[in-house]
């Protein structure tokens, strides 16, 4: 099974959207607009001692009657016990046990998920001393934790860490296996459509395989003498009637079926541009070392096309998602059944490119070169040397350069050396990562 999740719930203000923040430090979430009586839900990845996981802060409620609040605390509840491996249920221990949090702990008893309780806002020895009563809630694993100090997180997230199997860590592919394919993208892109329009060349399909989670399936297909397995979550639809509800499991669906895949296609409606929340999706992809390929569906509305047009297309495109831009654009309409076999074409390259390993000597000799004609800067009127490059075993393309200041490389110069990778070896649509190492 891949993609590990971890859900935040809790009643409103107890802060879950402060340790949410917590665990993923500045990196960027995800947030899902929702409007009423709920407020913002979020995604993201985290990271603890070389385990990587999704985090959901279910989000809360801003106002309303008991009445709204029961409905929408079973609501939060659900999702987390639907979509998460873990449930982070947090209490405050400035005000104590309330009824809401008692409403919760009976539902939340039952779920056949771990459930931790995190007591939070645990700021002090006095609070700690209070904070005991959360005892008699009944949970086995209870943490106590200030979200804003960061007090007691470490705990927290070696618990956490401890439930994730080795293998929840792996980056994708081994060796000889089909590439996976992922089509994601916000509702209403043409996943669905893309994924018939491929189906409904049935000579193509070896076989449907159940994915590791029950929210997406697999199917292995052959296509151009190569076998891949496409991953789709788009074809299911749970029963809810709750527009927001539907956006947010899609958005949980596609964060699973990165974590299942090698290769992610990212659709996009040619008519809307890329969106905020696009830009989102791409970068959780990249993040998770996913190569991507970037799809501007419905390209038959985009009227008065002209010779320059998808040219100026691309080029706007690529400047939003910098500095990642080196990635394949293809301008596809699924209806028109336009690109849509060049789009899996470029998702087994860009496989490739992931799998890409460099010789040493080859890699040495390249990069030393572009080192030479462009040193990196003198830093305290010691000048940074790079003696030597090799790429690391990884499944994601890492490289590692062995410098006298490693902690002196600063950016501007990583992006100059990932630059020249990236012109002399083919990566394009794959996240790389330069790490640098003490000689
Ligand atoms: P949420 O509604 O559960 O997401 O709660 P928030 O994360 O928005 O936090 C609610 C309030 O509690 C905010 O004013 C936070 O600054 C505050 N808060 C969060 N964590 C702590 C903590 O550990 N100690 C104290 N004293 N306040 C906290
Ligand atoms: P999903 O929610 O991402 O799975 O999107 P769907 O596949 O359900 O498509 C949403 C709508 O967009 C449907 O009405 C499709 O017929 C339409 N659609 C999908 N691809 C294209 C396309 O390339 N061109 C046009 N004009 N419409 C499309």
């Amino acid at each position: 099974m891949a993609g590990f999740t971890v859900a935040i719930v809790g009643r409103p203000n107890v802060g879950k959207s402060t340790l949410f923040n917590r665990l993923l430090e500045q990196r960027k979430a995800i947030v899902d607009d929702v409007s009423g009586v709920t407020r913002d839900r979020q995604y993201g990845v985290a990271d603890w001692n070389g385990k990587s996981f999704n985090v959901i802060d279910t989000g809360g409620f801003v106002h309303g009657s008991d009445d709204v609040f029961e409905r929408e605390i079973r609501k939060q509840v659900k999702i987390a016990m639907d979509e998460a491996n873990v449930l982070l249920f947090m209490c405050d221990a400035a005000t104590g046990i309330t009824d809401l949090d008692d409403n919760m702990a009976e539902l939340l008893r039952r779920s056949s998920k771990p459930v931790f309780l995190v007591v939070n806002k645990v700021d002090n020895n006095n609070r700690m001393l209070e904070a005991n009563e959360f005892y008699s809630l009944g949970f086995e694993k209870v943490f106590f934790m200030s979200s804003m100090s960061g007090s007691g997180s470490g705990e927290l997230l070696d618990a956490v860490a401890e439930l994730i199997p080795e293998e929840e860590n792996t980056e994708g592919a081994e060796e000889g296996e089909i590439p996976k394919i992922a089509i994601i993208g916000q509702p209403n892109v043409g996943k669905s459509s893309l994924l018939n329009a491929l189906i409904g060349e049935e000579r193509n399909i070896v076989s449907d395989i159940p994915g590791t989670t029950r929210d997406t399936i697999h199917t292995h297909y052959k296509m151009f003498q190569k076998d891949f397995i496409l991953i789709d979550t788009a074809g299911l639809r749970r029963k809810t009637k709750v527009q927001e509800d539907l956006e947010f499991y899609s958005v949980i669906r596609a964060i699973k079926a990165m974590d299942e895949a090698d290769v992610c296609l990212l659709l996009l409606d040619a008519t809307k541009g890329i969106t905020a929340q696009d830009l989102n999706i791409f970068s959780l992809a990249a993040r998770k070392g996913k190569a991507i390929v970037v799809l501007v569906n419905k390209w038959d509305l985009i009227e008065d096309k002209k010779t320059n047009t998808t040219r100026d297309y691309e080029k706007q495109l690529k400047e939003r998602l910098a500095p990642f831009s080196n990635v394949p654009v293809i301008f596809t309409s699924v209806t028109e059944k336009q690109r849509i076999f060049k789009a899996i074409e470029e998702g087994l390259r860009v496989y490739e490119n992931r799998k890409r390993k460099v010789q040493t000597s080859k890699l040495n000799e390249v990069m030393l070169k572009a080192i030479e004609s462009f040193h990196p800067p003198v830093v305290r009127g010691i000048p940074i040397k790079i003696k030597y490059v090799t790429q690391l075993p990884t499944y994601t393309p890492a490289f590692a350069f062995f410098c006298n200041l490693p902690d002196d490389v600063k950016q501007p110069y990583r992006n100059y050396l990932e630059n020249q990778i990236r012109t002399n070896f083919d990566f394009e649509g794959v996240p790389i990562k330069l790490f640098f190492r003490k000689k």
